[in-house]
């Protein structure tokens, strides 16, 4: 049996998000063969957490942990575990912590290895498991998931940049991948957070020809351009920017999450043919599409929800291999409430992780 405690920063109610977190014990999920428990060593933050805490996409299963870029420590691996992981491994778990497959009347998505387009996808927090139980995140001390969700770290990857690739890492991965980013290809980037950081990183270790960073304001450009931008575009700085640039990108990676951000312009900055993907999930409205911009250039506008498990995996690989350096500022896990109020000022450059220090 387990020796170890759950315990973590659980929101109780919406205020969440302003530094009211408080540390509880709580139930994982009820334990199954195909399980591994987690002790967690770091934990990134991600936008989602702030919306889920303030319940900002909708009403959250208060108490609720949140935390879905998960790393640490295999202590506990279920007998029917068919991965190759040890206890003692060094393990994570990103946004999806279940799906339908291997389940009576599994999916077609899953059944594609897309199981994140599942329509019986669990999040890793504020969602309930299919036994019934709710799911906990990684603001934690451990975190127990089922293992088809759980991934071997390679050793080249340190852990404090292994976390934010689960959620923020992947969920630009997978679309720059399916559309092709690479040799020939020029990809915008919208947003300089945590996400677009990734996007200009991963753009460049696909081997893009061109990466061009789009922010608001000027005081970007020395970091975008230190990532690997070949250009940075200033939305605020740069006058005349939407006609200047106008179809010249291939791909683009919108990562705002807000609906007042200027989509007729960026749309415009698409080639024939060219794609624009929204992965920011704005809480505070909805997006007004122009169509014209869509209709000069044959141009697609869509959407993409965080990564497939094989797409963790091979993302995991490109990390290694081309060495991908994101930005992260460690943060202890004492100080999740500050660390969630600076994140929601927009002071993070580029991803908060929490670390439990006492397991390092
Ligand atoms: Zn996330
Ligand atoms: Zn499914």
């Amino acid at each position: 049996m387990a020796d170890y405690k759950f315990e973590g920063w659980m929101g109780i109610d919406e205020n969440a998000d302003k530094g009211n977190m408080v540390w509880q014990e709580f139930q994982p999920k009820a334990w199954e063969e195909t399980d591994i428990d987690i002790k967690i060593t770091h934990s990134g933050i991600c936008g989602s957490d702030l919306h889920t805490l303030r319940s900002g996409w909708g009403p959250t299963p208060y108490p609720c942990c949140v935390g879905h870029e998960i790393v640490g420590i295999a202590v506990r691996v279920g007998s029917k575990v068919t991965k190759d992981i040890k206890v003692g491994d060094r393990v994570g778990v990103g946004a999806q912590s279940d799906s339908c497959l291997g389940r009576k009347g599994s999916c077609e998505n899953c059944a594609a290895k897309l199981e994140n387009y599942c329509p019986h996808f669990v999040g890793t927090y504020g969602m309930h498991h299919f036994n019934g139980d709710k799911s906990y995140g990684g603001h934690a001390l451990y975190n127990r998931s089922p293992s088809h969700f759980v991934f071997k770290i390679p050793d080249a990857v340190p852990s404090a940049y292994a976390a934010p690739m689960l959620c923020a890492g992947i969920t630009t991965y997978s679309p720059l991948k399916h559309y092709g980013a690479g040799p020939g290809k020029t990809v915008g980037i919208i947003g300089l957070g945590g996400l677009g950081h990734f996007g200009v990183l991963w753009a460049k270790a696909l081997g893009a020809d061109r990466v061009v960073a789009i922010s608001r304001k000027a005081d970007k450009r020395a970091t975008a351009l230190d990532l690997g931008a070949d250009e940075y575009i200033s939305t605020d700085a740069d006058a005349d920017w939407a006609q200047k640039h106008a179809g010249t990108i291939d791909i683009i990676i919108s990562t705002i999450s807000s609906s007042k951000m200027p989509i007729g312009d960026y749309l415009s900055l698409l080639k024939l043919d060219g794609t624009l993907v929204q992965v920011g999930n704005p809480d505070d409205g909805v997006f007004q599409v122009p169509a014209l911009p869509l209709i000069l250039r044959r141009v697609t506008m869509g959407g993409s929800a965080i990564g497939s498990p094989a797409e963790i995996v091979e993302m995991l690989q490109l990390a290694a291999d081309k060495k991908v350096t994101p930005l992260v500022e460690e943060r202890p896990m004492k100080d999740a409430n500050q660390a969630m109020v600076d994140m929601d000022n927009g002071k993070a450059r580029y991803r908060y992780v929490l670390v439990n220090e006492q397991h390092l």
